[in-house]
């Protein structure tokens, strides 16, 4: 018997009584490669990327994988052999994605804080364009392009002020915040960037926020950008791509986002409607793509009942799946192998020393130590968050693939933290 867990997700299910990704037994791989371990399904993310490719069906259109959500060299390459393009935002992540066969010309480049090296490196790279966010930015890069003998592509990333309705963490396209250039200014950066020397304009962006799950927003903000192209386009300067950004939710815990075919049909109508169906259109989806393609497997430490509260000790931490610590976000956490026992409430708690160290919060298991745990929704803002705090050493991470397992990131080793270190002469 297959029985799904997550609405969607076929690839993730129980066969009988274990926990498989396709077709490769979860609690095998643990076995086999220890815990905390990261499994992706590929199957899965092409999945993901297969509704973004039908909504866009008959339409010009990139689509660039924003990589922050998942950077690791074998699931950017899934996307890449895919034909994706990429949304980076440093330096790091250019190499990355060259490293795991991006073509540089399909590459965009988002983020407040680009420093010079970043660009010269960009634009030696040829990426395809810079989402610039603020006039200071549009004049360095132009004078880092001339010095270069190049012409930077750019796009300016306005900030459309419409409510995505997420965590305020990550909620990017209000008035209050750091990202994008005001809506009202922006005809006049248009003027400036056009203006510099070392610039080419191509294209307009946006992104709005993460975890959205309603299309109002997305809907909102394209009547905003569109209204901009007209102005811009008045003004004399010729706008070849209009790029929407990511944003798209995905299903934690019983979340409803639209799907990403059925959201690019309704706002397709309205672009065909305001007669700009035709366009070269970019988006830059990163959770939407990965976020359930993947589990983290972790096993059960200790039982430490309680007076208030029961724990269940697990050798997933903070530092290995930051997302609960950072945004208090939910996470579904499942048994591998479930126990025929009596459920017990217990907080899902890692070893790290911070009170802020929980996976979850009041969930019901039937657990021992020594049992696995999958903790589900955590293909995207997790291994890419991941960090050495109290010198734990990051997971291993395994691509499925049908029957097959890649080990596409060994566990890191003491030795690979310390290498960078040294005592001081005495
Ligand atoms: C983070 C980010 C994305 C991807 O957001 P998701 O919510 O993961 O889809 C896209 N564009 C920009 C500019 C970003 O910063």
């Amino acid at each position: 018997m297959t029985s799904s867990i997550l609405p969607g997700q076929p690839q993730l299910a129980y066969r009988g009584e274990q926990l498989f990704s396709e077709d490769v037994s979860l609690a095998a791989l643990a076995r086999e490669h220890g815990t905390p371990l990261y499994v992706y399904s590929k199957a899965s993310m092409l999945a993901a990327l297969a509704a973004y490719q039908r909504g866009f069906a008959g339409r010009r259109v990139q689509i660039c994988y924003a990589m922050k959500a998942n950077s690791s060299l074998g699931v950017l390459q899934v996307f890449a052999q895919a034909g994706c393009g990429f949304d980076i935002v440093s330096g790091g992540e250019l190499v990355r994605v060259l490293a795991a066969g991006a073509v540089p010309a399909q590459v965009i480049f988002s983020g407040v804080g680009k420093t010079r090296a970043e660009m010269k490196q960009a634009l030696q790279a040829g990426i395809g364009c810079f989402n610039v966010e603020s006039e200071a930015e549009l004049d360095v890069l132009s004078e880092v392009a001339v010095a270069l003998g190049l012409r930077a592509p750019v796009s300016l990333r306005v900030n459309p002020n419409v409510d995505p309705k997420t965590h305020p963490y990550i909620s990017t396209g209000l008035k209050g915040n750091k990202f994008g250039i005001a809506h009202e200014e922006a005809v006049r950066a248009y003027r400036h960037a056009a203006g510099l020397p070392g610039l080419k304009v191509v294209g307009i962006d946006c992104h709005i926020g993460s975890q959205i799950t309603e299309a109002t927003p997305y809907l909102d903000a394209m009547d905003r950008v569109l209204d901009l192209v007209a102005d811009i386009e008045a003004a004399g300067i010729a706008i070849h791509h209009i790029d929407f950004g990511g944003g798209l939710g995905i299903n934690y815990n019983g979340d409803t986002p639209p799907a990403a075919d059925a959201l690019w049909s309704q706002l397709l109508a309205k672009l065909d409607a305001r007669g700009y169906g035709q366009r070269q259109l970019m988006v830059e989806p990163g959770r939407s793509l990965v976020g359930n393609a993947g589990v983290c497997l972790t096993e059960v430490l200790y039982l430490k009942p309680g007076e208030q509260k029961n724990f269940c000790i697990v050798d997933a931490a903070m530092n290995d799946l930051p997302r609960p610590a950072m945004y208090q976000a939910y996470h579904q956490i499942v048994p591998v192998t479930p126990r025929h026992a009596d459920d017990t409430l217990y907080d899902v708690v890692g070893p790290v020393c911070e009170s802020g160290d929980w996976i979850g919060h009041d969930r019901t298991l039937a657990v021992q130590a020594g049992d696995l745990l999958a903790v589900l929704s955590a293909g995207a803002y997790c291994m890419s968050m991941a960090s050495n705090y109290n010198s734990r050493g990051r997971a291993a991470e395994i691509l499925v693939d049908g029957l097959q397992a890649h080990v596409i990131r060994q566990r890191e080793t003491i030795e690979d933290q310390l290498r960078h270190e040294t005592l001081v002469p005495r």
